[in-house]
């Protein structure tokens, strides 16, 4: 038996050299989920948006059989395919990542962003989903076993290895633009920043600090405390340059809140 399968866009980067072009001819004697079908060369179903099967949407239970012809399509990013099933039942209301334990970096510049992101240096892949399931979190991953784990409904292949590329590849993925709250959320723990009143913070900042400046805010959970430092100017470019980078950023507006500082 034989079924027709095209990839498009951008899955095809993740099928072997040999078939960058899309087409797949797909011989199998078992039936079998369109899903098993997909991810048996190499494209994890995280990435894939819409599954066409002559000419109708299905779902990854599919079972293919002699004859189909597939399209597989990834997320659309910019027209609308509201009249399709889509894979998944419904989009997550509120973006929120949980972060794989290489992507220590791009965790920080989300938050920076002021996007809410799980991460832990010595999570195993088991927490990660768990977190990614239970916590509804969209799992940012380079490992492409763990998005093919079938409890995985919400997760992106990372494609960029540098964090700055990553921070733009993300926002562009996901049309983050319009959510940007800069300097709202703890780097260090992910925690939201509340804004504080001089007299509470004083007792523990180094003098100099005290000396200069005026204005503090500190992480409800871990109560580091932040406040607009010698780095406060590379962060500043930092959020400018991640906003620029989005197609939809004419409609951002960033609300600079307060910059960042040593710790307690
Ligand atoms: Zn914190």
């Amino acid at each position: 038996m034989q079924a027709e399968v095209r990839f498009y866009a951008e899955l095809r980067d993740f099928l072997a050299p040999a078939r960058r072009s899309g087409h797949v001819s797909h011989a199998f004697r078992e039936p079998g989920s369109v899903k098993d079908v997909i991810e048996s060369y190499g494209v994890p179903h995280t990435e894939v948006e819409v599954i066409l099967v002559n000419g109708q949407s299905v779902d990854f239970s599919y079972q293919v059989v002699d004859g189909d012809r597939i399209s597989v399509y990834p997320v659309f990013e910019s027209f609308d395919v509201s009249q399709l099933v889509r894979v998944r039942p419904r989009p997550l209301r509120e973006v929120r990542f949980v972060l794989d334990v290489h992507l220590g970096t791009l965790a920080r510049r989300l938050r920076l962003l002021g996007f809410d992101c799980h991460y832990e240096r010595d999570a195993s892949d088991d927490d990660l989903v768990a977190i990614s399931t239970t916590q509804r979190r969209i799992l940012l991953t380079r490992d492409l076993g763990l998005l093919k784990r079938k409890v995985i409904t919400h997760g992106t292949f990372v494609r960029a290895t540098d964090p700055h590329e990553q921070v733009r590849e993300i926002m562009r993925r996901f049309q983050l633009a319009g959510s940007i709250a800069p300097f709202t959320r703890c780097l260090a723990c992910n925690g939201s920043l509340e804004a504080v009143a001089k007299a509470d913070v004083a007792h523990c900042l180094p003098p100099m600090t005290r000396q200069l400046y005026h204005e503090f805010h500190r992480c409800r959970d871990c109560r580091k405390t932040y406040w607009r430092g010698a780095h406060h100017e590379r962060l500043v470019a930092m959020v400018a340059e991640a906003i620029e980078a989005c197609p939809d950023a004419a409609g951002a507006a960033p609300r600079l809140a307060t910059g960042e500082g040593r710790s307690r």
